[in-house]
């Protein structure tokens, strides 16, 4: 029998590699910048063009190749920061591998140029695929410029595989927001389809932070700086007040190298005990000094998750650490996040402590703002009624509810009342109640604007012509300043987001809202907060726009207690009942309970 045994051709090998190491665009650029870094760079500019599909160019002033390294920084092994294995527990740079180009080479058509500070031309060299093209000299500044061009052109697994450029280009913003939060004296350009995306100067750590996440994060910051003879921790955690309900903002670096450390982040989240509610995800962006010697990064290819030999000691510095830092700066132990939410939900238990309602105050108010610009809620009502439901869907909704024919004792219905001259009633600030036919309905009157709101958004949702979805132009559109990041993800789902009535466009510093939705009374503010909450992903089967319709129609609801005229306790109803699914708010709670008419007769027994 023939031998079977055969090495892999080199090509071969390269492109299972690079199945390890790249899974998407967002890998190539965090090698090709962690080199950047490597190289000693004080400037390093990111260019991705669709997300990084068909370009990622990377250009930065270090140190530059000669040509003999530029020829062989493609081949496998090749790495000029590792000479024995012993190196490698003393890890100071990012790459040790020697794998990243090999496998970027092997995946996609790639370009470098390079130019030392001694050498009067640089090098130029075009690899594509097996292929390496022998170098050829240019002009180049000094550095090096990596274009990487239709990435995965000859894996289509990989290129299927690949989210929307949206989702794609997240996890860019991601390794590019890691990699500049622990270089903070580098200066750091990222530029997605010619829009700049970041333009981070070199500055102190604080400046950085605020670089990322925008200018209004200056003041959410709280200063942690702790050592011990094992490590050190500086950096900054956000005020409790602050804490998002999305993850996203909270970064942890171990000797400048970004890790996920579930421990770690346990130790920090616990040190929010009683300032946060469950569901608030904390601001940190923490840095750890390690003795190299104790940190084993060489354990994932992507090198993400680390094994530290002091764990332990690591948590017990972490949690009183940013307790500390909290404590300075007195940050008041009484927030509670779910405030309006519980609000909501909370029955009134026998004995239970009355509490006095909260004074809001809408920082937004401004007296001289037009009318027009956000609609009375009469006029908001005086538009519902020209899509109120026919007299048909109504009777179909009451004969849902119709009792039983069980005799009744007394055979006049309970309430004669029906119609127009239906009987309406407001009870303790949030139940409407009335009466169908001999039953008697309590309804919830948030809930049910909250169902009214929700069906009519995805109704808009739904249809195809987008400008047709009602919206109210802002006369003077405002300004919602947010971090770069978040501003381009909400600028990718504008789309949606008009058809859902909300209008906005791009602007220094975050996105100018130029339209909202007719009803309701909410900020722009806090539409794009719940936007930007119910980030990518699906949860439960149910789609992103979806969720935001449930979280908006929440929002846009009447303020929990708000006093019902009986007009607009009658006209909710009618829309209420023209709904597909009126006995269930957007998040499956009840809206309506019934007494039947047999059932009260018989407590009267
Ligand atoms: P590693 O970073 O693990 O050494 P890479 O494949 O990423 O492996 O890079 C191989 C080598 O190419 C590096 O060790 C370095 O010598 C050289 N190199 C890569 N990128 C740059 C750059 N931007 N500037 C200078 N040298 C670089
Ligand atoms: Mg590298």
């Amino acid at each position: 029998m023939a031998d079977r045994i055969a090495r892999l051709p080199e090509h071969v090998a390269n492109q299972i590699a690079a199945g390890e190491v790249i899974q998407r665009p967002a890998a190539v650029v965090k090698e090709l910048v962690e080199n950047a870094v490597d190289a000693g760079a004080t400037r390093i500019e990111v260019r991705v063009k669709d997300a990084g599909r068909t370009l990622i160019h990377i250009i930065d002033n270090g140190f530059g190749m000669s040509e003999a390294d530029a020829q062989l920084c493609f081949e496998r092994h090749a790495t000029s920061k590792v000479r024995s294995a012993d190196d490698l527990f003393q890890i100071a740079t990012k790459g040790f591998r020697g794998e990243a180009l090999a496998s970027i080479a092997a995946i996609a058509h790639v370009e470098l140029k390079t130019r030392r500070e001694e050498d009067e031309m640089g090098v130029r060299i075009g690899v594509e695929g097996t292929q390496q093209a022998p170098p050829e000299p240019c002009t180049a500044a000094v550095g090096t410029q990596f274009a990487v061009r239709n990435l995965f052109f000859n894996v289509p697994a990989r290129r299927n595989f690949l989210k929307s450029d949206a989702v794609e280009m997240r996890h860019i913003v991601d390794e590019f927001q890691r990699v500049a939060l622990a270089h903070e004296a580098i200066h750091f350009v990222l530029v997605n389809n010619d829009t700049e995306v970041f333009n981070l100067k070199p500055g102190s750590r604080r400046q950085r932070v605020v670089g990322v996440f925008g200018a209004k994060y200056d003041e959410r910051l709280v200063p942690i700086e702790e050592s011990t003879d094992v490590v050190a921790v500086e950096g900054f955690v956000g005020k409790p007040e602050f804490a998002r309900r999305t993850r996203g903002e909270q970064f942890l670096f171990v000797n400048n190298r970004f890790i996920k450390h579930s421990a770690l982040h346990r130790a920090i989240v616990d040190a929010f005990e009683g300032l946060l509610s469950p569901s608030a995800h904390p601001l940190y962006v923490l840095f750890l000094t390690i003795d190299p010697h104790r940190v084993d990064v060489n354990i994932h290819p992507t090198k993400v998750e680390v094994k530290f030999e002091e764990d332990r000691s690591i948590q017990a510095l972490l949690r009183p650490a940013v307790r500390r830092g909290l404590g300075r700066f007195q940050v008041a132990p009484t927030l509670d996040f779910d405030q309006e939410s519980s609000l909501n939900i909370a029955e009134l238990q026998p004995g239970a402590e009355i509490v006095p309602p909260q004074v809001r105050i809408n920082p937004d108010y401004n007296p001289f703002k037009p009318v027009e610009s956000a609609p009375s809620r009469s006029a908001a009502i005086a538009s519902w009624t020209e899509r109120r439901p026919t007299r048909g869907q109504v009777d179909a909704w009451e004969e849902q509810y119709r009792v039983p024919a069980t005799p009744v004792p007394e055979s006049k219905p309970i309430v004669e009342d029906r119609d127009e001259a239906r009987a309406l009633f407001f009870f303790r600030g949030r139940f409407i109640v009335t009466s169908i036919r001999s039953a008697l309905l309590l309804i919830d009157a948030r809930r049910a604007h909250q169902r009214v709101l929700y069906e009519s958004l995805v109704e808009q949702l739904e249809s195809v012509a987008a400008q047709v979805a009602p919206t109210q132009t802002l006369l003077f559109p405002e300004l919602v300043t947010l971090p770069p990041a978040d501003a381009m993800q909400l600028l990718e789902a504008a789309g949606w987001l008009r058809k859902l009535g909300l209008h906005i466009e791009p602007a220094e510093g975050g996105v100018q809202v130029t339209g909202m939705p007719v009803e309701g009374e909410a900020s722009p503010r806090d539409l794009i907060d719940a936007v930007l909450q119910e980030a990518a992903g699906e949860a439960d089967g149910i789609s992103r726009e979806e969720r935001v319709a449930a979280a908006w129609a929440k929002r846009l609801s009447h303020r929990p207690g708000k006093a019902l005229g009986r007009e607009e306790m009658g006209d909710l109803l009618d829309r209420l009942f023209a709904c597909s699914t009126p006995s269930r708010d957007p998040f499956g709670r009840p809206v309506i309970v019934t007494f039947e008419g047999a059932e009260i007769l018989e407590r009267f027994a």
